[in-house]
């Protein structure tokens, strides 16, 4: 079926188009040129040192997993109101996931005060996600980092120039992991990248990007180098230029579009205000945000008529969702003996509705 207002539109005109068509021409389609020009535009954009770009976030989310040297018996603490790759990327390394709970209806960000309860000898990390760009607490999660010895990791798919106090989000922990996935606010199809300030990090994230070897094929077709060395166990998590080249186009839009989100969701608050049946997360939110996504909370805590009203939006030809089914709640998850109240009600009481640039 074809809505009529769907959840989000593509940003895409003959410029992408064109970005496409000329880096296929120019005959080298893999990482290279194109790959390179993103990866720094990125990182100025960000204010950043190093952005390294890879074939989706779930990847970064690993590599960041491997570069935080986190292994198997390790905890580490994440939200469980996340897509499944936040939490999945834990288990990849062998390490247990600990789900904390999100501070309430209007905050969907994971709390601070549950996270250091969970904090054990064992815990090596926490993972936070940036819910729909609006930031997480970061002063209080880098203190407690500080305090128990622990890496962040900051998933801020949500967030491209979302900011906390002035920086921009996913350059304020040690790794900072973003999607380029096609509903994202940057849309390549697949896309990721990884961003860190420390060199090592981004020298190692280059390595396991690509095999672990030393030198790259582009280097190798330039003259720059014959030979190679593998010296890490590596991936093949690497982006390639036709993604980057599409990747550009969509940086140089990026601030415009975030303009016009922001107008959208001015509508929908002023909408929404006579009603008191539902709560609209980060009401009293200040800072630039991305809106990737617009989500109301109805207050009555029946599943079924959230249900029931998406069936109607639907039936209107609206297009709407659900971020996100708690991930503790799916089979391989699932252990009975998590309980996470404000997770769980907003569940099943959430509805996201529609928001892109050039919604009306
Ligand atoms: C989209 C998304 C991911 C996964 O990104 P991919 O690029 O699709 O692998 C991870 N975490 C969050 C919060 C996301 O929204």
């Amino acid at each position: 079926m074809s809505y009529k207002i769907p959840l989000f539109e593509l940003n895409f005109d003959e410029q992408e188009e064109k970005a496409v068509i000329e880096t296929m021409r120019s005959k080298w389609i893999s990482m290279g040129p194109k790959t390179k020009e993103f990866e720094t535009t990125f990182a100025g954009m960000l204010g950043a040192r190093h952005a390294i770009a890879l074939s989706n976030c779930t990847v970064s989310l690993h590599l960041a997993m491997v570069l935080m040297q986190i292994g198997p018996g390790d905890e580490v603490i994440c939200p469980s109101l996340t897509f499944a790759a936040t939490v999945n990327a834990i288990r990849y390394v062998g390490a247990v996931p600990v789900f904390c709970d999100i501070v309430s209806a209007g905050e969907l960000n994971i709390d601070p005060a549950h996270a250091e309860s969970l904090i054990t000898k064992k815990t090596k990390a926490i993972v936070v996600m940036h819910y729909g760009g609006f930031p997480c607490d970061m002063e209080k999660f880098t203190g407690l980092c500080k305090q128990y010895n622990l890496k962040l990791i900051e998933d801020a798919c949500h967030g491209p120039l979302s900011e906390y106090k002035g920086k921009k989000l996913g350059t304020i922990g040690d790794v900072g992991c973003f999607s380029f996935f096609s509903n994202k606010n940057i849309s390549t199809g697949e896309g990721g990248m990884l961003v860190c300030n420390d060199d090592d990090t981004d020298q190692k994230t280059r390595l396991l990007r690509s095999h672990g070897m030393t030198s790259m094929s582009y280097d190798r077709s330039k003259g720059h180098s014959t030979s190679y060395d593998v010296v890490e166990l590596g991936y093949n998590y690497r982006m390639d230029d036709i993604h980057a080249a599409i990747g550009l186009v969509q940086l140089q839009k990026l601030e415009s579009d975030l303009k016009r989100r922001a107008q959208v969701r001015a509508w929908y608050e002023e909408a929404l205000q006579g009603t008191d049946a539902v709560t609209i997360p980060f009401i009293q939110n200040k800072e630039f945000t991305s809106n990737y996504i617009f989500p109301v909370v109805l207050k009555n805590n029946a599943k079924i008529s959230r249900d029931r009203l998406r069936e109607t939006l639907h039936e209107q030809g609206i297009q709407t969702s659900i971020h996100y089914p708690p991930v503790h709640l799916f089979s391989i998850y699932q252990s009975g003996l998590v309980h996470l109240p404000i997770t769980e009600f907003v569940g099943n009481n959430l509805i996201t509705l529609p928001m892109y640039g050039s919604l009306k």
